[in-house]
């Protein structure tokens, strides 16, 4: 039995200093090593982390700046940008976070926005296929590639997107910066995509202390051309400048914390695993009797995805059971009274928002992605949620 001033107590969206508190002691040991040696840039932490990621992501990997960087690079590396003076295309999920879109017209490349699918969030071949085809009557822009995005931290189905790329000669860059650790037909994320991207941003599953990204490649010569982008566009000689690059390299800082973290990542991806299995148990037990003005479907995961969990994402509609934004905020509203707090992810798709909006067909084009972003709310997810926490969030979200 939990008390009342338990149940009133706020709890975290997600707690970072539970698992600080765990890995302190690491931490401190990690960091005094790097103000020993001093190499604060390309130090010896980067090259260890590459080879654990490498280990972990089942290819080659190589640490960079940030998982937004890591995208940009991953594009530079391909040569996407303009071909024979037409910008290139690069199809991407309108439902993702912003940096997918904005790395496309970084690279000087044009976005062009694809619909996702209404139960796991992930890009919608059929959309995909419509998409390509009206840019190809259109003409202009090149098709050059597709960014699938792991939204929320479930791994998209490799194939038939590897054989549809393939036959229509467009690359696939796979933004894996909310998925690091998930597995999807028992292989790794890194491993799905010919080129991955992720994110060690502290929200993520995997959190430095600031910024910091990988990229992984199955083919080493790709892996090369990332390497020297990360450095410059620098060849073996620092000052033999052989392609357009930039600065993107990892802190040695920041890998000696990830080290430290990546020793208790794999019970960590447990404990999210069994904490979103606690959500959607005590969640599917309460909606047959709910007498809310919501009703809320649970995140639907396929049986061969082992997620990383990144967020935990109710869809919300009003009772008669149709989406509506005012039942989403309701029940927001409803959880920040007793403590809870929540998040939407995200709000406005990206062929809506004000940047990116030149290059979208405008508001009806894309109705899942936004519908979407009226119904979904994210709910507190991070391994150190015990069963009671639990209990109190999922009861408050079946009791009006
Ligand atoms: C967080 C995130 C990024 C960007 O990663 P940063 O490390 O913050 O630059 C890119 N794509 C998606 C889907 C993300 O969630």
């Amino acid at each position: 039995m939990t008390t009342v001033t338990e149940r009133r107590q706020p709890i975290p969206f997600i707690d970072l200093a539970a698992q600080s508190r765990r890995l302190r002691p690491e931490i401190d040991r990690r960091i005094a090593a790097v103000l020993g040696h001093g190499r604060y840039v390309n130090g010896p932490e980067v090259e260890e982390l590459e080879a654990e990621l490498g280990r972990l992501g089942g290819t080659s990997a190589v640490a960079v700046s940030s998982g937004s960087d890591a995208l940009l690079i991953a594009l530079l590396a391909l040569g996407v940008g303009q071909t024979e003076g037409r910008r290139d295309a690069v199809f991407v999920p309108s439902f993702t976070f912003t940096a997918t879109a904005e790395v496309v017209l970084l690279a000087g490349a044009v976005p062009v926005f694809v619909d996702v699918r209404e139960d796991d969030f992930l890009l919608d071949m059929g959309s995909l296929e419509r998409e390509f085809e009206a840019l190809e009557r259109a003409g202009g822009a090149v098709s050059r590639a597709v960014i699938t995005v792991d939204l929320f931290g479930q791994p998209m189905p490799r194939q038939p997107l590897a054989d549809w790329a393939a036959s229509r000669g467009l690359e696939v860059i796979s933004d894996a910066a909310q998925s690091f650790g998930a597995r999807r037909g028992g292989r790794p994320v890194g491993s799905l995509a010919a080129l991955t991207t992720t994110s060690f941003y502290p929200a993520k599953p995997l959190g430095a202390y600031g910024d910091a990204g990988a990229v992984f490649s199955t083919e080493p010569a790709v892996a090369e051309v990332v390497r020297s982008i990360r450095e410059h566009g620098q060849s073996a000689d620092r000052y033999d400048i052989v392609r357009l690059g930039m600065n993107g390299r990892l802190d040695t800082l920041q890998a000696a914390v990830l080290l430290a973290k990546l020793t208790i990542f794999e019970q960590e991806l447990a404990a999210r695993r069994a904490v979103a299995a606690g959500y959607t148990r005590r969640l599917g037990e309460a909606s047959a009797s709910m007498g809310t003005p919501w009703r809320i479907d649970a995140p639907v995961c396929e049986p061969e995805v082992e997620s990383s969990w990144a967020q935990y994402t109710l869809r919300v509609d009003d009772a008669d059971g149709r989406p509506s934004a005012d039942a989403r905020d309701a029940l927001r509203a409803h959880l920040a009274r007793a403590g809870i707090p929540t998040a939407v992810h995200y709000p406005c798709p990206m062929h809506l928002q004000p940047a990116y909006e030149p290059y979208g067909r405008g508001p009806g084009s894309l109705p899942v992605s936004e519908t979407l972003a009226e119904r979904v709310v994210s709910l507190p997810m991070h391994p150190y949620l015990d069963e009671s926490t639990l209990d109190r969030i999922c009861d408050r979200i079946a009791t009006a």
